[in-house]
């Protein structure tokens, strides 16, 4: 610790302007041309972001739509489940992976998360009933679920799989993009996913030519043309110049993904104690590390102990979903699911950015190793 002040460095737990400076030239000149283009929703540059994101991932299609919610329910509501219907879904998700659900009347069904942070693939058969229409799996912090168990259990099960990869850009298993292994892949870019736009925006992958060209008619108040309305729709459309940004940092993906790996390879190789469990990746998976997501019991003094020396960190997420203010009428109690439950109560996520200085990793390695 010596040669460091309390004053020295503020580290925040993310920081976006590093991942536009990055590219300044680039997105700034986007822009420009996207504002002087008179045309700015539903353009080239929608269009061009599909085939270029539909290629990236290896899906046959790509529907930009305004929003990772979006994405999900939109995705439900156009597979066909509703009210009555059941959705298989790990408990220690983001809430909006619940909504997608809950949005079309659907009831999501619980299931705990393995030692990976994904849905324990060997718990999901003994929640199926016959009112099971699908199951969500959600590559959560930009890691990877047990995509054969579940592909089979889905097969066997005449279940839809959905993919939510709001963390999983570029996320691979055996080699196979998160996004590709169901009927749909849905993605957020969201300023601070992986791929992330500057404002909100989404869109789904699938290999269902018919599920493609339902989400373009859907996003667009139900219709192909203009003012003949096929079905109710809603106004998800994706707009010019977010396509545009997305379009300049898809191209840097590859480098993008590669220094969180790093990033993520340093804090696995530095960081210690006995107190710490440490994230790890699943065999035959490439994660893409959306957060860095340790364990521990004294997570209260941690967060404390690094607030003090000016390292601000995260929780993901505090509040699980079946203990949402929102949900009290699913039933839920505390103690119903306690590996999620545990998971709430423990982890915590560390600064991790694109673009993270060395000194600044460096820095928050040694307060954290001095603390333990
Ligand atoms: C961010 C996120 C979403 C929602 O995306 P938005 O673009 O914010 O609507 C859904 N699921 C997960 C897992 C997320 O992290």
């Amino acid at each position: 610790m010596k040669g460091y002040t309390s004053s020295a460095m503020k580290i925040m737990s993310n920081r976006m302007d590093y991942g536009y400076f990055r590219y300044q030239k680039e997105f700034e000149e986007k822009a420009l041309s996207v504002l002087r283009s008179g045309w700015y929703v539903l353009g080239n540059e929608v269009r061009t972001f599909e085939e270029n994101f539909a290629a990236y991932t290896g899906a046959g299609y790509c529907v930009g739509l305004a929003s990772g919610l979006d994405a999900l329910w939109i995705a439900v509501r156009l597979l066909g489940i509703g009210s009555g219907d059941e959705v298989i879904v790990q408990g220690n998700t983001y809430i909006a992976s619940v909504m997608g659900i809950t949005i079309n009347g659907a009831t999501p069904v619980f299931v705990e998360p393995d030692a990976y942070y994904q849905i324990d693939a060997d718990k999901i058969e003994e929640k199926i009933t016959d009112r099971t229409k699908a199951v969500m799996v959600v590559h959560l912090y930009g890691h990877v679920a047990d995509m054969e168990k579940i592909t089979d259990i889905c097969r066997k099960h005449h279940l839809k799989l959905i993919e939510d990869c709001a963390q999983s850009h570029g996320a691979l298993y055996k080699g196979q993009m998160t996004g590709t292994f169901g009927d749909v892949g849905c993605f957020s870019f969201y300023p601070s996913k992986n791929l992330g736009a500057f404002g909100d925006a989404g869109a789904i992958v699938t290999n269902l030519p018919g599920l493609a060209e339902d989400a373009r008619i859907f996003r667009n108040y139900g219709s192909e043309k203009r003012y003949y309305n096929k079905v109710v729709g809603a106004n998800s459309r994706l707009d010019e110049l977010q396509a545009g940004l997305l379009n300049v940092r898809l191209s840097h993906m590859k480098e993008i993904t590669e220094e969180r790996r790093q990033l993520a390879a340093v804090y696995s190789r530095e960081l210690h104690g006995k107190d710490l469990i440490l994230p790890k990746e699943r065999e035959d998976t490439r994660a893409v590390w959306h957060q860095y997501v340790i364990r521990t019991k004294r997570r209260r003094e941690l967060m404390e102990y690094l607030e003090e020396r000016g390292i601000s960190t995260l929780i993901h997420y505090p509040v699980p979903p079946h203990l949402a203010e929102a949900y009290t009428h699913l039933g839920h109690h505390r103690g119903d699911f306690p590996v999620t439950e545990d998971y709430a109560d423990t982890v915590l996520s560390l600064p991790f950015y694109s673009g993270m200085r060395q000194e600044e990793q460096q820095y928050t390695i040694d307060c954290i190793n001095s603390f333990v």
